[in-house]
C-alpha cells in the first residue's frame, strides 16, 4: 500500500505533464501515477498514420521515459476511487492514499456501441478502420492502398469525442491520396456526421464546407453510424431530426469505411457519481480545473466536463492552471488562476496544406499567427507546424511541464502583424 501528498490517475498528455510540474516541485517520492500501459502516445499524429504519412512506432514512446523518475508510478488501473476517503483502489487491489488527486484519465473509445464494429475492425478484409486507436490506425492507411473504386464513408459519433476536427481530417487526406494515385474520380467520398454543422465555428466552418465542396465530398448532417455488417461490407445509418428522432433508416454498401467511436469516461469515474456530472464527465469549475464538489481534487484533459475541444493543445493551456490553483489549494489558499477555453484544431485537408482552428469558450477566435490563418486560409506552414513542429513540442517540452500554449508567440507576432499592416 503506497501514501503521498499528489496523486496523479492517468499518465497520458495531462497527468503526464502535471506528474512532471510537481514531481519537480514536491522532490521524490511526494507524486505517484498510477497509469496501466507501458507505451505513451503522441496521438495527434495518429490522423497523419492514417494517411501514410507516419508510422504507429514514430507515435510512441515508453512510459517509462516520459513520466518523472522522481515519482512512483504504479503500473495499473484505477478501479474505484474514494474522495471522501482520500484513498484510491486499483484493479490489482493496491490501496493509494493522498492528500491531492489529479484524475486526468482521458476518454475511451465504446466500441460495443456499434453492433459489429468491434468484428470489423478485427477483421483485416472488411475495410473498416479507425485513426482513434494505436491498434487501428495503420488500418487505415492500408484500406486507403488497397481501395481501388466505389464508396469511401466517414463517420461522427453521437458522443463527445477528442479533436472533433480528426474525422473530417481523414476524409480530406483520403480525396489527396486518391488524387495523387488517379483514382478520385472512381471515388465517391461521404463525411456522415451526427451533427448539425461541419465545425462548431462559423468562420473555419464556412472555409472547410469550401473545401468540402472543392473536393467533391458530400456532407451528410445528422446522420448517425448505428451498425456494421462487415462481412458483407455493408453499414446502417440513421437520419435525425433537429429533437433527435429518427426520420429514416437505410443499409448502404461501402467499399471503405472510417469510423469515428462513440467516446465515454473509464468506467471506474462515469459511474462514480459523487465525482461527474450526469454526462458521465469529471464534475469540475471550468475555469479553475478544480472539482466542485472535492476541494483536494483537480481534474485535466478530456476526461473533465470543461466545455472546450478536447484536444492537447487544451492541456498545455490546463496545466498551467491546474499547476497555479493546485499550490494555492495546498497553501490553503483559494485558486485564481482561470482557464480561458483555449483548443487548436490544424484542419489538415491535404499533404501539404492546413487550416490552423484556435479558439476559447463560446467559439471566440484567438489565433496565433497574423498570416494565412487570419482569413482561415488553408497554409503550407499550419501543416508543417502539425506534422513536426507540434509533436517536436510536446516531447520535448509540454510533457515535461515547460510549454503553457503558443500566448507567446502571440506577444510577437502581433505588432509583426500591425507593422505589416494587417488587421487582429
Ligand atoms: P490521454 O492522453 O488519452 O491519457 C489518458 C491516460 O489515462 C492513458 O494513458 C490511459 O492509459 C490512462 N487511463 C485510462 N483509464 C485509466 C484507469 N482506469 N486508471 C488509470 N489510468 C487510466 N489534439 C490536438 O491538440 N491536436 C490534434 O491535432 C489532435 N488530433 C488528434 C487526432 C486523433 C486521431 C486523436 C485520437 C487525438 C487527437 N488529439 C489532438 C487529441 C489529444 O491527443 C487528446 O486530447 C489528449 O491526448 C488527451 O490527453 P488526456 O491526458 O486527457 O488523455
Amino acid at each position: 500500500n503506497y501514501s503521498c501528498k499528489l496523486l496523479v490517475v492517468g499518465g497520458g498528455s495531462g497527468g503526464c505533464t502535471i506528474a512532471n510540474k510537481f514531481a519537480r516541485r514536491l522532490g521524490k517520492d511526494a507524486v505517484i501515477v498510477v497509469e496501466p500501459s507501458k507505451h505513451h502516445y503522441y496521438q495527434p499524429l495518429w490522423t497523419l498514420v492514417g494517411a501514410g504519412v507516419k508510422r504507429v512506432a514514430d507515435t510512441r514512446r515508453s512510459a517509462r521515459s516520459v513520466l518523472p523518475a522522481a515519482a512512483t508510478w504504479v503500473v495499473d488501473r484505477a478501479a474505484c476511487l474514494h474522495p471522501e476517503r482520500n484513498k484510491l483502489v486499483t484493479e490489482e487491489g493496491h490501496e493509494i492514499e493522498y492528500e491531492y488527486v489529479v484524475v486526468a484519465t482521458g476518454i475511451d473509445n465504446d466500441y460495443d456501441k456499434i453492433p459489429g464494429l468491434k468484428q470489423a475492425l478485427d477483421d483485416i478484409h472488411s475495410g473498416v478502420s479507425t485513426i482513434y486507436s494505436a491498434e487501428y490506425c495503420e488500418k487505415t492507411w492500408r484500406d486507403l492502398q488497397l481501395f481501388t473504386g466505389g464508396d469511401a464513408i466517414f463517420t461522427f459519433p453521437d458522443t463527445p469525442i477528442k479533436c472533433p476536427g480528426a474525422p473530417q481530417k481523414i476524409a480530406y487526406m483520403t480525396d489527396a491520396y486518391f488524387e495523387k494515385k488517379n483514382i478520385r474520380s472512381k471515388a465517391n467520398i461521404h463525411y456522415n456526421t451526427f451533427l448539425p454543422v461541419i465545425f462548431g465555428i462559423k468562420k473555419y466552418a464556412d472555409e472547410l464546407l469550401k473545401v468540402a465542396a472543392r473536393k467533391n465530398i458530400s456532407v451528410n448532417y445528422r446522420t448517425l453510424l448505428t451498425a456494421v455488417h462487415g462481412d458483407r461490407k455493408e453499414a446502417t445509418f440513421v437520419v435525425k431530426d433537429a429533437d433527435g428522432k429518427n426520420v429514416s433508416e437505410s443499409t448502404v454498401p461501402y467499399d471503405l469505411l472510417h469510423v469515428t467511436p462513440a467516446m465515454r469516461t473509464p468506467e471506474f469515474l462515469r459511474t462514480n457519481t459523487a465525482l461527474v456530472d450526469k454526462t458521465g464527465f469529471l464534475d469540475v469549475d471550468k475555469y479553475s480545473l478544480q472539482h466542485k464538489k472535492y476541494k483536494n481534487m483537480y481534474g485535466i484533459g478530456d476526461c473533465t466536463n470543461t466545455p472546450n475541444s478536447k484536444t492537447a493543445a487544451a492541456i498545455a493551456k490546463q496545466c498551467y492552471v491546474l499547476e497555479q490553483n493546485l499550490l494555492k489549494t495546498m497553501k490553503q489558499d483559494t485558486p485564481s488562476a482561470s482557464y480561458d477555453g483555449y483548443g487548436a484544431c490544424p484542419l489538415v485537408t491535404s499533404y501539404n496544406t492546413c487550416i490552423l482552428a484556435e479558439f476559447l469558450y463560446d467559439g471566440v477566435v484567438h489565433e496565433t499567427f497574423p498570416f494565412d490563418q487570419v482569413s482561415a486560409k488553408e497554409s503550407r506552414l499550419a501543416y508543417y507546424l502539425k506534422r513536426d513542429m507540434f509533436p517536436f513540442i510536446y516531447w520535448n517540452a509540454m510533457l515535461k511541464g515547460y510549454y503553457h500554449g503558443p500566448e507567446f508567440v502571440r506577444t510577437f507576432a502581433a505588432p509583426l502583424a500591425r507593422l505589416a499592416g494587417k488587421k487582429d
